[in-house]
Protein backbone atom coordinates (compact mmCIF):
# COMPACT_ATOMS: atom_id res chain seq x y z
CA UNK A 1 0.00 0.00 0.00
CA UNK A 2 1.30 3.78 -0.60
CA UNK A 3 1.62 4.57 2.86
CA UNK A 4 2.54 8.78 1.43
CA UNK A 5 -1.12 8.43 -0.12
CA UNK A 6 -3.03 7.54 3.09
CA UNK A 7 -1.08 9.99 5.33
CA UNK A 8 -1.87 12.70 3.05
CA UNK A 9 -5.64 11.90 2.90
CA UNK A 10 -5.28 11.46 6.88
CA UNK A 11 -3.23 14.98 7.45
CA UNK A 12 -6.09 16.40 4.85
CA UNK A 13 -8.91 15.37 7.11
CA UNK A 14 -7.12 16.88 10.57
CA UNK A 15 -6.72 19.93 8.46
CA UNK A 16 -10.84 20.07 7.79
CA UNK A 17 -12.31 18.38 10.78
CA UNK A 18 -9.46 18.97 14.07
CA UNK A 19 -9.17 15.36 14.61
CA UNK A 20 -7.80 12.04 13.01
CA UNK A 21 -9.91 10.25 11.09
CA UNK A 22 -11.46 6.83 11.87
CA UNK A 23 -9.39 5.21 9.03
CA UNK A 24 -8.64 5.44 5.57
CA UNK A 25 -10.16 2.99 2.71
CA UNK A 26 -8.28 3.52 -1.16
CA UNK A 27 -9.07 1.97 -4.15
CA UNK A 28 -7.16 2.02 -7.29
CA UNK A 29 -7.92 3.26 -11.01
CA UNK A 30 -7.02 0.32 -13.78
CA UNK A 31 -5.96 -0.63 -17.07
CA UNK A 32 -7.96 -3.06 -19.34
CA UNK A 33 -5.00 -5.09 -21.07
CA UNK A 34 -8.37 -6.42 -23.68
CA UNK A 35 -11.91 -6.90 -23.84
CA UNK A 36 -13.44 -3.46 -24.37
CA UNK A 37 -17.15 -2.61 -24.76
CA UNK A 38 -17.94 -6.50 -23.44
CA UNK A 39 -18.43 -5.82 -19.93
CA UNK A 40 -21.83 -4.88 -20.40
CA UNK A 41 -22.22 -7.42 -23.15
CA UNK A 42 -21.95 -10.69 -20.38
CA UNK A 43 -18.45 -11.18 -21.79
CA UNK A 44 -14.73 -11.09 -21.13
CA UNK A 45 -12.72 -8.49 -19.74
CA UNK A 46 -8.46 -8.57 -18.49
CA UNK A 47 -8.09 -5.64 -15.99
CA UNK A 48 -4.91 -4.79 -13.89
CA UNK A 49 -5.33 -2.09 -11.27
CA UNK A 50 -2.88 1.20 -12.15
CA UNK A 51 -0.37 2.48 -8.72
CA UNK A 52 -2.55 5.54 -8.84
CA UNK A 53 -5.48 5.60 -6.41
CA UNK A 54 -8.07 7.48 -4.24
CA UNK A 55 -7.90 7.56 -0.50
CA UNK A 56 -11.32 8.44 1.41
CA UNK A 57 -10.11 9.45 4.82
CA UNK A 58 -13.86 9.19 6.81
CA UNK A 59 -15.66 9.37 10.55
CA UNK A 60 -18.87 8.31 11.47
CA UNK A 61 -21.46 10.59 12.51
CA UNK A 62 -24.80 10.60 14.27
CA UNK A 63 -26.69 12.91 12.30
CA UNK A 64 -27.38 11.04 9.08
CA UNK A 65 -25.71 14.03 7.57
CA UNK A 66 -22.53 13.17 4.73
CA UNK A 67 -19.99 15.80 4.76
CA UNK A 68 -17.32 15.38 1.22
CA UNK A 69 -14.32 17.52 0.68
CA UNK A 70 -12.07 17.07 -2.20
CA UNK A 71 -8.77 19.09 -2.64
CA UNK A 72 -10.00 22.62 -2.07
CA UNK A 73 -13.47 21.34 -2.73
CA UNK A 74 -15.94 21.35 0.76
CA UNK A 75 -18.59 21.23 -0.41
CA UNK A 76 -22.46 21.97 1.34
CA UNK A 77 -23.61 18.81 3.48
CA UNK A 78 -25.54 16.93 1.97
CA UNK A 79 -28.83 15.23 4.30
CA UNK A 80 -28.69 10.81 3.68
CA UNK A 81 -32.65 11.02 3.90
CA UNK A 82 -32.75 13.85 0.96
CA UNK A 83 -30.50 12.40 -1.68
CA UNK A 84 -32.53 11.44 -4.57
CA UNK A 85 -30.89 10.91 -8.12
CA UNK A 86 -29.98 14.20 -10.41
CA UNK A 87 -29.07 15.78 -7.27
CA UNK A 88 -26.21 16.36 -6.62
CA UNK A 89 -25.10 16.43 -10.38
CA UNK A 90 -21.51 17.77 -9.66
CA UNK A 91 -18.04 15.41 -8.56
CA UNK A 92 -20.24 14.82 -5.11
CA UNK A 93 -22.85 12.57 -7.22
CA UNK A 94 -20.13 9.77 -7.38
CA UNK A 95 -19.67 9.67 -3.64
CA UNK A 96 -23.32 10.54 -2.62
CA UNK A 97 -24.94 7.80 -5.45
CA UNK A 98 -22.55 5.29 -3.40
CA UNK A 99 -24.27 6.59 0.35
CA UNK A 100 -27.94 6.30 -1.33
CA UNK A 101 -27.14 2.65 -2.67
CA UNK A 102 -25.93 1.73 0.57
CA UNK A 103 -28.62 3.83 2.84
CA UNK A 104 -31.01 1.00 0.85
CA UNK A 105 -28.94 -1.51 1.88
CA UNK A 106 -29.75 -0.42 5.73
CA UNK A 107 -25.81 1.85 6.19
CA UNK A 108 -28.40 5.07 7.27
CA UNK A 109 -24.97 6.05 9.81
CA UNK A 110 -23.63 9.86 8.50
CA UNK A 111 -20.22 10.19 7.28
CA UNK A 112 -17.61 12.86 7.13
CA UNK A 113 -15.52 12.16 3.78
CA UNK A 114 -12.34 13.26 2.65
CA UNK A 115 -11.42 12.24 -0.58
CA UNK A 116 -7.53 12.76 -2.31
CA UNK A 117 -6.31 10.74 -5.19
CA UNK A 118 -3.69 10.67 -8.13
CA UNK A 119 -5.92 8.94 -10.34
CA UNK A 120 -5.90 11.79 -13.28
CA UNK A 121 -10.27 12.41 -14.25
CA UNK A 122 -11.30 11.46 -17.42
CA UNK A 123 -8.73 9.59 -19.04
CA UNK A 124 -10.23 6.45 -19.17
CA UNK A 125 -8.08 5.21 -16.20
CA UNK A 126 -11.50 5.01 -14.18
CA UNK A 127 -11.32 7.53 -11.49
CA UNK A 128 -14.95 7.40 -10.58
CA UNK A 129 -14.87 4.30 -9.86
CA UNK A 130 -11.90 4.35 -7.69
CA UNK A 131 -13.95 6.74 -6.01
CA UNK A 132 -17.00 5.38 -5.40
CA UNK A 133 -15.05 1.70 -4.18
CA UNK A 134 -13.37 3.72 -1.83
CA UNK A 135 -16.18 5.52 -0.48
CA UNK A 136 -18.50 2.10 -0.20
CA UNK A 137 -15.83 0.88 1.49
CA UNK A 138 -15.00 3.55 3.81
CA UNK A 139 -18.63 3.51 4.76
CA UNK A 140 -19.46 -0.23 4.98
CA UNK A 141 -15.90 -0.10 7.36
CA UNK A 142 -17.54 3.01 9.24
CA UNK A 143 -20.30 0.53 9.85
CA UNK A 144 -18.50 -2.25 10.57
CA UNK A 145 -20.18 -3.94 7.80
CA UNK A 146 -18.86 -6.77 5.98
CA UNK A 147 -19.79 -7.34 1.94
CA UNK A 148 -18.66 -9.79 -0.53
CA UNK A 149 -17.13 -7.35 -3.29
CA UNK A 150 -19.69 -8.76 -6.07
CA UNK A 151 -22.12 -7.08 -4.05
CA UNK A 152 -20.25 -4.05 -3.53
CA UNK A 153 -19.70 -3.98 -7.64
CA UNK A 154 -22.95 -4.48 -7.84
CA UNK A 155 -24.08 -1.20 -5.31
CA UNK A 156 -21.45 0.96 -6.56
CA UNK A 157 -22.59 -0.26 -10.36
CA UNK A 158 -26.25 0.73 -8.89
CA UNK A 159 -24.63 4.52 -7.87
CA UNK A 160 -22.83 4.88 -11.11
CA UNK A 161 -26.26 3.87 -13.48
CA UNK A 162 -29.37 5.00 -11.19
CA UNK A 163 -27.79 7.70 -9.17
CA UNK A 164 -25.22 9.30 -11.63
CA UNK A 165 -26.80 8.52 -14.43
CA UNK A 166 -23.99 6.59 -16.55
CA UNK A 167 -25.17 3.24 -18.11
CA UNK A 168 -21.25 1.68 -17.26
CA UNK A 169 -20.98 -2.15 -16.87
CA UNK A 170 -19.03 -3.95 -14.10
CA UNK A 171 -15.39 -4.00 -15.28
CA UNK A 172 -14.17 -0.71 -13.54
CA UNK A 173 -15.33 -1.87 -9.78
CA UNK A 174 -14.30 -5.35 -10.33
CA UNK A 175 -10.96 -4.44 -11.30
CA UNK A 176 -10.57 -1.84 -8.66
CA UNK A 177 -11.48 -4.40 -5.74
CA UNK A 178 -10.55 -7.21 -7.29
CA UNK A 179 -7.08 -6.82 -8.91
CA UNK A 180 -3.77 -7.82 -6.99
CA UNK A 181 -0.39 -6.94 -7.77
CA UNK A 182 1.56 -8.27 -10.13
CA UNK A 183 -1.61 -9.82 -11.98
CA UNK A 184 -4.16 -9.33 -14.46
CA UNK A 185 -7.61 -10.32 -13.61
CA UNK A 186 -9.47 -12.69 -15.70
CA UNK A 187 -13.23 -12.15 -15.51
CA UNK A 188 -16.10 -13.34 -17.20
CA UNK A 189 -18.66 -11.21 -16.30
CA UNK A 190 -21.99 -12.91 -16.93
CA UNK A 191 -20.73 -15.82 -14.23
CA UNK A 192 -18.21 -13.59 -12.09
CA UNK A 193 -15.74 -15.99 -12.34
CA UNK A 194 -12.39 -14.66 -12.21
CA UNK A 195 -8.83 -15.79 -12.56
CA UNK A 196 -5.74 -13.84 -11.06
CA UNK A 197 -3.35 -14.42 -14.35
CA UNK A 198 0.44 -13.49 -13.37
CA UNK A 199 1.45 -10.89 -15.72
CA UNK A 200 5.24 -9.71 -15.46
CA UNK A 201 6.11 -7.84 -18.21
CA UNK A 202 9.20 -6.53 -17.28
CA UNK A 203 10.28 -10.26 -17.31
CA UNK A 204 9.82 -10.29 -20.61
CA UNK A 205 11.41 -6.78 -21.29
CA UNK A 206 8.66 -5.14 -21.71
CA UNK A 207 6.42 -2.49 -20.41
CA UNK A 208 3.10 -1.33 -20.79
CA UNK A 209 3.22 2.38 -21.50
CA UNK A 210 -0.15 4.31 -21.02
CA UNK A 211 -0.40 7.54 -23.25
CA UNK A 212 -3.27 9.58 -21.68
CA UNK A 213 -4.55 11.95 -24.80
CA UNK A 214 -5.75 14.44 -22.58
CA UNK A 215 -8.96 14.80 -23.82
CA UNK A 216 -11.25 13.95 -21.43
CA UNK A 217 -13.97 11.82 -22.71
CA UNK A 218 -16.34 13.09 -19.97
CA UNK A 219 -15.94 16.46 -22.17
CA UNK A 220 -16.80 15.10 -25.37
CA UNK A 221 -20.27 13.80 -25.31
CA UNK A 222 -20.09 9.96 -24.84
CA UNK A 223 -22.33 7.87 -27.32
CA UNK A 224 -21.68 4.92 -25.22
CA UNK A 225 -25.57 4.61 -24.10
CA UNK A 226 -26.20 4.49 -27.52
CA UNK A 227 -23.39 1.81 -28.45
CA UNK A 228 -25.09 0.04 -25.18
CA UNK A 229 -28.67 0.37 -26.66
CA UNK A 230 -27.31 -0.90 -30.32
CA UNK A 231 -26.08 -4.15 -28.33
CA UNK A 232 -29.31 -4.68 -26.23
CA UNK A 233 -31.08 -4.33 -29.16
CA UNK A 234 -29.08 -6.76 -31.25
CA UNK A 235 -29.54 -9.48 -28.40
CA UNK A 236 -33.89 -9.22 -28.53
CA UNK A 237 -33.35 -9.36 -32.14
CA UNK A 238 -31.70 -12.73 -31.73
CA UNK A 239 -33.24 -13.84 -28.81
CA UNK A 240 -30.47 -14.57 -26.73
CA UNK A 241 -30.00 -12.88 -23.11
CA UNK A 242 -26.68 -11.18 -24.31
CA UNK A 243 -24.12 -10.77 -27.47
CA UNK A 244 -21.98 -13.01 -25.98
CA UNK A 245 -24.21 -15.42 -26.75
CA UNK A 246 -23.63 -14.86 -30.52
CA UNK A 247 -21.02 -16.33 -32.69
CA UNK A 248 -21.69 -14.18 -35.65
CA UNK A 249 -23.16 -10.82 -37.11
CA UNK A 250 -24.68 -12.19 -40.08
CA UNK A 251 -29.05 -11.79 -40.36
CA UNK A 252 -28.84 -8.85 -37.93
CA UNK A 253 -29.49 -5.26 -39.43
CA UNK A 254 -27.00 -3.57 -40.78
CA UNK A 255 -26.05 -0.95 -38.88
CA UNK A 256 -25.91 -3.49 -35.70
CA UNK A 257 -23.43 -5.81 -37.14
CA UNK A 258 -20.53 -3.83 -36.88
CA UNK A 259 -21.16 -3.57 -33.46
CA UNK A 260 -22.03 -7.44 -32.54
CA UNK A 261 -18.70 -8.24 -34.81
CA UNK A 262 -16.76 -6.37 -32.50
CA UNK A 263 -17.78 -7.79 -29.19
CA UNK A 264 -17.57 -11.42 -30.71
CA UNK A 265 -13.99 -10.62 -31.91
CA UNK A 266 -13.21 -8.98 -28.90
CA UNK A 267 -14.16 -11.81 -26.17
CA UNK A 268 -11.83 -14.36 -28.68
CA UNK A 269 -8.92 -12.01 -28.15
CA UNK A 270 -9.40 -11.63 -24.50
CA UNK A 271 -9.44 -15.44 -24.29
CA UNK A 272 -6.43 -15.45 -26.83
CA UNK A 273 -4.68 -13.36 -24.77
CA UNK A 274 -5.03 -15.04 -21.46
CA UNK A 275 -4.17 -18.48 -23.13
CA UNK A 276 -0.70 -16.65 -24.22
CA UNK A 277 -0.40 -15.20 -20.66
CA UNK A 278 -0.47 -18.63 -19.50
CA UNK A 279 2.40 -19.73 -22.13
CA UNK A 280 4.38 -16.93 -21.59
CA UNK A 281 4.27 -15.28 -24.92
CA UNK A 282 3.96 -11.82 -24.23
CA UNK A 283 5.37 -10.51 -27.38
CA UNK A 284 2.73 -12.18 -29.33
CA UNK A 285 0.06 -10.56 -27.54
CA UNK A 286 0.86 -7.14 -29.46
CA UNK A 287 -0.99 -7.89 -32.40
CA UNK A 288 -4.09 -8.62 -30.54
CA UNK A 289 -3.94 -5.29 -29.05
CA UNK A 290 -3.34 -3.85 -32.29
CA UNK A 291 -6.64 -5.72 -33.49
CA UNK A 292 -8.78 -4.51 -30.61
CA UNK A 293 -8.34 -1.18 -31.59
CA UNK A 294 -8.67 -1.64 -35.17
CA UNK A 295 -12.28 -3.23 -34.31
CA UNK A 296 -12.85 -0.53 -31.77
CA UNK A 297 -12.24 2.49 -34.06
CA UNK A 298 -13.52 0.75 -36.94
CA UNK A 299 -16.13 -1.77 -35.87
CA UNK A 300 -17.58 -0.32 -32.47
CA UNK A 301 -16.44 3.61 -33.70
CA UNK A 302 -15.53 4.47 -30.14
CA UNK A 303 -12.27 5.91 -31.07
CA UNK A 304 -11.04 9.32 -31.54
CA UNK A 305 -8.33 11.42 -33.50
CA UNK A 306 -6.24 11.54 -30.87
CA UNK A 307 -6.55 8.06 -29.92
CA UNK A 308 -5.33 6.81 -33.36
CA UNK A 309 -2.69 8.63 -33.49
CA UNK A 310 -1.52 7.64 -30.01
CA UNK A 311 -1.81 4.19 -31.66
CA UNK A 312 -0.93 4.56 -34.47
CA UNK A 313 2.65 6.67 -33.82
CA UNK A 314 3.70 4.23 -30.13
CA UNK A 315 3.08 1.00 -33.61
CA UNK A 316 5.45 3.01 -35.91
CA UNK A 317 8.32 3.75 -33.21
CA UNK A 318 8.34 -0.64 -32.22
CA UNK A 319 5.72 -0.61 -30.11
CA UNK A 320 4.36 -4.68 -30.35
CA UNK A 321 0.89 -3.46 -30.41
CA UNK A 322 -1.43 -0.40 -29.37
CA UNK A 323 -4.96 0.02 -28.53
CA UNK A 324 -7.39 2.20 -26.80
CA UNK A 325 -8.54 1.94 -23.44
CA UNK A 326 -11.92 2.62 -21.53
CA UNK A 327 -15.44 3.84 -23.15
CA UNK A 328 -13.36 5.97 -25.98
CA UNK A 329 -13.86 9.35 -27.49
CA UNK A 330 -10.88 10.05 -26.10
CA UNK A 331 -8.53 9.22 -23.00
CA UNK A 332 -5.97 6.70 -22.79
CA UNK A 333 -4.44 4.40 -24.85
CA UNK A 334 -1.66 1.46 -23.98
CA UNK A 335 1.27 0.13 -25.57
CA UNK A 336 3.30 -2.69 -25.15
CA UNK A 337 6.75 -1.34 -25.79
CA UNK A 338 10.29 -3.40 -25.13
CA UNK A 339 11.71 -1.84 -22.56
CA UNK A 340 14.84 -0.43 -24.51
CA UNK A 341 12.51 1.39 -26.85
CA UNK A 342 10.10 3.50 -24.57
CA UNK A 343 12.44 6.21 -24.43
CA UNK A 344 11.94 6.29 -28.49
CA UNK A 345 8.19 5.55 -28.16
CA UNK A 346 7.63 8.44 -25.84
CA UNK A 347 9.24 10.46 -27.98
CA UNK A 348 7.50 9.74 -31.34
CA UNK A 349 4.39 9.62 -29.55
CA UNK A 350 4.93 13.41 -28.18
CA UNK A 351 6.34 14.37 -32.27
CA UNK A 352 3.43 13.28 -33.75
CA UNK A 353 0.80 15.20 -31.34
CA UNK A 354 2.61 18.27 -31.82
CA UNK A 355 2.45 17.50 -35.61
CA UNK A 356 -1.56 17.12 -35.61
CA UNK A 357 -1.54 20.51 -33.16
CA UNK A 358 -2.56 18.35 -30.48
CA UNK A 359 -2.25 19.45 -26.43
CA UNK A 360 0.89 17.00 -24.97
CA UNK A 361 -0.11 13.34 -24.11
CA UNK A 362 1.16 12.14 -20.26
CA UNK A 363 2.83 8.76 -20.65
CA UNK A 364 3.59 6.52 -17.59
CA UNK A 365 4.62 2.74 -17.23
CA UNK A 366 1.83 0.95 -15.70
CA UNK A 367 3.07 -1.39 -13.10
CA UNK A 368 -0.16 -3.62 -11.77
CA UNK A 369 -1.05 -2.61 -8.40
CA UNK A 370 -3.01 -4.23 -5.60
CA UNK A 371 -6.98 -3.81 -5.35
CA UNK A 372 -8.66 -1.61 -2.59
CA UNK A 373 -8.67 -2.13 0.73
CA UNK A 374 -8.45 -0.17 4.32
CA UNK A 375 -5.01 1.09 4.42
CA UNK A 376 -5.17 2.62 8.22
P1 LIG B 1 -12.72 8.47 -15.49
O1 LIG B 1 -13.46 7.54 -14.60
O2 LIG B 1 -12.24 7.82 -16.74
O3 LIG B 1 -11.60 9.18 -14.80
P2 LIG B 1 -15.24 9.87 -15.44
O4 LIG B 1 -15.76 11.02 -16.22
O5 LIG B 1 -16.02 8.63 -15.40
O6 LIG B 1 -13.73 9.60 -15.97
O7 LIG B 1 -14.99 10.33 -13.96
C1 LIG B 1 -14.26 11.49 -13.68
C2 LIG B 1 -14.99 12.28 -12.60
O8 LIG B 1 -14.90 11.57 -11.34
C3 LIG B 1 -14.36 13.61 -12.29
O9 LIG B 1 -14.76 14.60 -13.22
C4 LIG B 1 -14.90 13.88 -10.89
O10 LIG B 1 -16.24 14.31 -10.97
C5 LIG B 1 -14.91 12.50 -10.27
N1 LIG B 1 -13.69 12.25 -9.45
C6 LIG B 1 -12.78 11.27 -9.62
N2 LIG B 1 -11.82 11.33 -8.67
C7 LIG B 1 -12.13 12.37 -7.87
C8 LIG B 1 -11.54 12.98 -6.72
N3 LIG B 1 -10.39 12.51 -6.17
N4 LIG B 1 -12.16 14.05 -6.18
C9 LIG B 1 -13.31 14.53 -6.72
N5 LIG B 1 -13.90 14.02 -7.79
C10 LIG B 1 -13.34 12.96 -8.37
MG1 LIG C 1 -15.38 6.66 -15.05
Amino acid sequence: MNSTGSNNAAEAFERLHGVAPTGVWSAPGRVNLIGEHTDYNDGFVLPFAIPQRTWVAAAPREDGVLTLASGSAAVPPLRLADLEPGSPRDWTAYPAGVAWVLRQQGITGGADLVITGDVPHGSGLSSSHSLEVATALALLGLAETEASTGDVAKWVQQAENDFVGAPTGLLDQTASLCCTEAHVLFLDVRTGRQEQVPFDASRHGLEVLVIDTRVSHELVGSGYAERRAGCEEAARLRNVPAVRDLDTEAGLPERLRPLVRHVITENERVLKTVALLREDRYEEIGPLLSASHASLRDDYRVSCAELDVAAQAAEDAGALGARMIGGGFGGSAIALVPAGIRPDVERCVAEAFARHGFAAPRMFTAIPAAGAGRDR
